[in-house]
């Protein structure tokens, strides 16, 4: 047996301890699981032949079973995220499975537009790709798998996942759980499936193949650019650095609050989580104070500057980001910079210019720059400038309609919360429904099950309508 045979073999036994205790045992226990991509589209396809000829209410009968096996399996899919990640709190990404499983759109959010009249009924309705390519990052990667599932599945799709490499077990139960629900209310195998070593090249075999109708890339720059140059129409839901604006007239104790639990959610793993803060010089040293005393540490330049080296790798002048400290907690950073300090601090923050390399990257840490401004107009052009042309999230407390219209249509970004934690965009304590891909690059937003579906019209001439 080769070395890679054994590394499979050791992969899918972990696996299947993790879900022995959790999940129904089933006969198969690693369904939609292939070494090949090639078998992993061609299953995925002949699954969508099933899928084809079943009734949307067969269709929602797997969707409510995943739902029910996501909020079954919340605890061990966190547990093992964290572990096998090194990144985020299993708390949190308790809460993030719930979320997923209770407010990710079904097939209710697909709908049909209708014209009837003198010459005939004509029908919009919004049909499957066939089989999807979805490309899952290392910082929600269950939950992305999930969530899309739910999606994909409601529009009628069939899915082919490359998850992040970094992130394969939980990413492999995250699939396994879809097939059993689907199994469970007489659907096909293999509904979901990916490949047990995915790669760059098992990703680009996805995102060139004929059989894939449409590609899902959820990510950093990289595979947001890969997957618009396929060739083929692509969601692309990319990286952000959302700013948070706080101007005069905000609840300060309540936006300093809010800002910290935003900032702080999941280690700040979430793409739309508030990375920096602009607040004009008024009232910049009151939110700090709030934001202490809601489990805030505020730093020196000095530390800072420890931060700085800390958190980034000197690559020949260029600062590279130190993936090892992503998505950690607060309170081991401060204690790797030497600062004996209590576990329930759960972000470090501190007074840096626009230019700062802690403020201008997107660390995904719970670290917090705050850029003081003299007024809102100066708030607005630093807010745009850190955002960075992103278009995706932007935040902003404040009490003035003025204000917040403004920057709101300035920023243009796909997610712009007001007056909330950056989360409440996601329906979590806040309106709306739930997404893990949010097609910022593409223009297509907070995608939901009618993203994954195209639009087909249907005519008939001179009949039909009984007007
Ligand atoms: P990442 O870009 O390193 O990896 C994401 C996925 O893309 C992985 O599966 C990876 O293997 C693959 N990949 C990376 N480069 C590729 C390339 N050139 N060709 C093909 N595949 C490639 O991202 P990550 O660290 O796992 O996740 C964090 C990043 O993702 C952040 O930038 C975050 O903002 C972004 N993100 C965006 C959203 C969104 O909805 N917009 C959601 C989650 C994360």
């Amino acid at each position: 047996m080769s070395v890679q045979e054994n590394d499979i073999e050791l992969i899918v036994k972990q696996v299947l301890l993790n879900l022995k205790n959790v999940t129904k045992a089933t006969t198969k226990p690693s369904i939609g699981i292939f070494h090949d991509m090639e078998d992993a589209i061609a299953a995925a396809k002949e699954a969508g032949k099933k899928v084809k000829v079943m009734t949307i209410e067969q269709r929602e009968a797997i969707i409510k079973k995943i739902r029910t096996k996501t909020i079954e399996n919340a605890k061990v899919l966190a547990e093992l995220g964290v572990e096998e990640t090194g990144m985020g709190r299993v708390d949190h990404k308790i809460l993030k499975h719930q979320l997923l499983a209770n407010k990710t759109p079904g097939t209710e959010d697909i709908k049909t537009i209708a014209w009837s009249g003198d010459r005939g009924l004509t029908l919009v309705e919004m049909g499957p790709f066939g089989v999807i390519g979805s490309i899952t990052p290392s910082t929600n990667p269950s939950e992305t798998i999930l969530c899309n599932s739910i999606g994909m599945i409601a529009a009628g799709n069939t899915v082919v996942f490359n998850p992040h490499p970094g992130a394969i077990k939980v990413s492999m139960m995250a699939v396994n759980i879809v097939n059993e629900a689907s199994l469970e209310a007489g659907g096909p195998e293999n509904i979901v499936t990916t490949v047990f070593k995915p790669t760059l090249e098992s990703g680009n075999i996805l995102m060139k193949h004929k059989d894939i109708g449409l590609i899902a890339a959820t990510g950093g720059p990289g595979v947001v650019t890969a997957a618009l140059s396929s060739g083929k129409r692509a969601l692309g839901a990319g990286a952000g650095n959302p700013p948070v604006v706080v101007d005069e007239t905000a609840d300060i104790p309540k936006a300093a609050k809010d800002i910290i639990d935003g900032a702080s959610f999941d280690n700040n793993l979430p793409c739309i989580a508030e990375k920096e803060v602009v607040a004009v010089k008024e009232i910049i040293d009151e939110l700090m104070y709030y934001m202490v005393l809601n489990g805030a540490y505020e730093i020196t330049d000095e530390e800072a500057d420890l931060l700085t080296k800390l958190v980034f790798i000197n690559n020949k002048g260029r600062l590279v980001l130190n993936r090892d400290w992503v998505g950690k907690d607060a309170y081991k950073i401060l204690r790797a910079l030497g600062k004996d300090v209590h576990e329930d601090i759960r972000c470090i923050i501190f007074k840096g210019g626009r230019d700062h390399p802690l403020i201008v990257e997107e660390l995904m840490m719970p670290i917090l720059g705050i850029v003081e401004v003299d007024d809102f107009n100066e708030a607005v052009e630093v807010a745009i400038a850190l955002e960075q042309g992103n278009r995706h999230s932007a935040h902003m407390h404040s009490r003035n309609i003025d204000n917040l219209t403004r920057l709101a249509r300035e920023i243009d970004t796909a997610i712009f919360v007001k007056n909330g934690p950056s989360y409440a965009a996601l329906g979590f304590g806040g309106e709306g429904y739930c997404t893990f891909t949010i097609a910022s690059r593409t223009g297509d937003g907070l995608t939901s099950a009618k993203t994954f579906t195209k639009s087909r019209r249907c005519v008939l001439a001179d009949g039909l309508s009984i007007r």
